[in-house]
């Protein structure tokens, strides 16, 4: 009961990547990155093991994008051919890369990883990959025409890709669709398709991670915008609430999506962020096991797991293991005080 987890990504050690960076380019290149990354991975393997976390990451330490980590080992994706495009809908300007014909998985993205990560924990381990329509949202289209055929195109690989990892070992694996937000009225229309198509066939815990973004400039002056409760959610939970997939990750620390919308997701398990990635003051203990009390209001506990609101990649690393600490001691409270152990 109560266990914990962290929704994906943590920060990358100095020596291997400028931190405090989104996009920071490697420091290292070829093998000596390759050991950099496996380095730093089981760094923070241990870590967390440490923290506390049950079911651990690789923190994304063998991928420099969330997007484009797994984009970058696809066939039919023009690199030369960049189009600036206002990303999740409009909410800013990136430059991305063009779809120009069929796409395809020329080799697996992160086996070598997730093979090296397995060797090193007896813990539960989970991968993260790119939801379909984010995917969709973070590159050009200049073949398939339509969003959700191309989202489906996509589904096809990441499958493939997720199919491999479970075989490794891989006990989670989790699609990031920050877009979702963004396309509420799509979701129920075809994003939870796509990522069915994502799922065929998998039996390990699969898991789809909605969130308002880490806290760059952009999002927190989005956010500002949104008024003092975000019912957004609602329009789409009760679609993903019918899904196949087993775990649904969402802000819940300091946020403003109100606890309520998580009694939509009552055949889901809940990760429950209770470590504000926005903010670099350390919870206490005290404070994410409030979080999480607050949210068994709506959830039982035996279906709530204590994670982050989102990846904790553009933090200090000091801090972001201070909140993997503060992560662990809070469940572990509120666990005590259930009469658990
Ligand atoms: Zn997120």
């Amino acid at each position: 009961m109560m266990t914990t987890t962290v929704a994906g990504s943590l920060p990358k050690p100095a020596w291997l990547a400028e931190p405090e960076k989104l996009w920071a380019p490697w420091r290292l290149q070829d093998e000596a990155l390759v050991e950099g990354q496996q380095d730093a991975a089981l760094a923070w393997i241990k870590l967390q093991e440490d923290a506390g976390i049950d079911i651990v990451s690789d923190g994304e330490q063998f991928r420099k994008h969330f997007v484009h980590g797994f984009l970058e080992h696809i066939d039919g994706i023009d690199w030369q051919r960049m189009t600036t495009m206002g990303i999740r809908d409009d909410r800013y300007d990136a430059q991305v890369p063009t779809v120009t014909t069929a796409v395809s998985r020329k080799k697996s993205v992160h086996g070598e990883g997730a093979k090296f990560c397995r060797k090193h924990t007896a813990k539960q381990l989970k991968f993260t990959l790119p939801g379909p329509m984010t995917i969709c949202d973070t590159i050009a289209d200049a073949h398939y025409g339509s969003r959700p055929e191309m989202a489906m195109a996509f589904a096809a690989l990441l499958n493939e890709e997720a199919l491999e990892l479970e075989a490794l070992g891989v006990d989670v694996i989790q699609f990031d669709e920050p877009a979702f937000n963004a396309f509420m009225d799509q979701v129920p229309i075809w994003g939870v398709d796509t990522l069915h198509r994502a799922i065929q066939g998998l039996s390990c815990k699969t898991a789809v991670h909605i969130c308002y973004g880490y806290g760059i400039q952009e999002n927190i002056d989005w956010k500002e915008g949104l008024g003092d409760e975000w019912r957004q959610y609602e329009e789409f939970f009760p679609a993903l609430n019918d899904s196949k997939l087993d775990q649904v990750s969402l802000e819940c620390a300091d946020s403003k999506v109100p606890m309520s919308v998580l009694g939509l997701l009552k055949d889901k398990e809940v990760l429950v962020g209770a470590i504000n990635v926005a903010s670099e003051t350390i919870e206490t203990p005290e404070k994410v096991a409030a979080t999480l009390r607050a949210a068994m209001e709506y959830v039982d506990p035996e279906r709530i797991i204590a994670c982050t609101n989102c990846g904790m990649a553009p933090l200090p690393r000091i801090v972001a293991e201070g909140k993997l600490k503060a992560l662990g001691a809070g469940a572990s409270l509120l666990r005590k005080e259930l009469g658990g152990s």
